[in-house]
């Protein structure tokens, strides 16, 4: 009997008003991107019985470093892959990366993006299918692309961004992109307010509202969709794109 190889997951635990803890599990280990808090990532991992092997970190920001002292205590044998530009921010780092960076995790080789424009040094976790327990390809993205949307200018230029999405979306069509953040519905009431007429706005509004309604995530969402919905991605001059961002932060 042939066993077939098995693949790895990505599970998904909901914390705060709209964070989102992503958990990717191969075999019995995990690795977590982000984790805000400590408890309901302990549980969820308890519960799966499985280990922490690492810690993925995009950015600095309090709502997505916040639980990783306190689960690097739980489990000292866990790495913390950060922007090495970032070690004064994200001091607890183990593992430091910069741009084009590959790292090797849970038998899966792993690409670093620079997507600096939230943060300075904002960082992406990109996993290609050539690996062959990876079923589609995978990008952890913090708090640079939303479904939707992208990240506010807390640091970075417009142009910062603008550069930034555009190596995103050279990304494969059928990348799961998943965002740190659940904001899909009011980044496309936003959409759809300024582009009544878009059908493929409308369209996944209406889904949208449907799914959040029903108490279910929108995401992952994948670089083939958000062409079609995110208009931060169809900006074709960095002046376009900071006119949205100014547009998207007064609405
Ligand atoms: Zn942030
Ligand atoms: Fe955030």
């Amino acid at each position: 009997m042939h066993l077939k190889k098995s693949k790895a997951v990505i599970h998904s635990i909901p914390v705060l008003t709209d964070n989102i803890i992503w958990v990717w599990v191969f075999s019995d280990e995990a690795i977590v991107i982000d984790p805000a808090l400590v408890d309901p990532v302990q549980s969820w991992l308890e519960t799966h019985k499985l280990k922490l092997k690492a810690i993925l970190q995009t950015h600095h920001h309090s709502d997505h470093i916040g639980g990783t002292p306190g689960l690097i205590n739980l489990w000292p044998n866990a790495e913390v892959i950060a922007s090495r530009n970032d070690i004064n921010r994200i001091p607890f780092q183990t593992i430091s990366v910069k741009d084009k960076d590959k790292i090797w995790l849970l038998d899966t080789s792993v690409d670093v993006i620079e997507v600096s424009g939230h943060t300075n040094n904002h960082i992406a976790f990109f996993i290609s299918d050539e690996n062959e327990n990876i079923s589609s390809p995978k990008l952890f993205c913090g708090d640079t692309l939303f479904s939707g949307g992208c990240g506010r200018l807390f640091e970075g230029s417009a142009e910062d961004m603008f550069n930034s999405l555009k190596k995103l979306k050279e990304l494969p069509e059928n990348t799961q992109i998943y965002c740190a953040h659940e904001y899909t519905e009011s980044n496309l009431k936003w959409a759809h307010s300024l582009h009544p007429n878009n059908l493929a706005i409308k369209d996944k509004l209406f889904d949208v509202i449907k799914k959040r309604s029903e108490g279910l995530s929108t995401l992952p969402t994948t670089i083939g969709l958000e062409k079609e919905i995110n208009l931060f991605l169809q900006a074709r001059t960095i002046k376009e794109f900071a006119e949205l961002r100014n547009n998207k932060d007064c609405w």
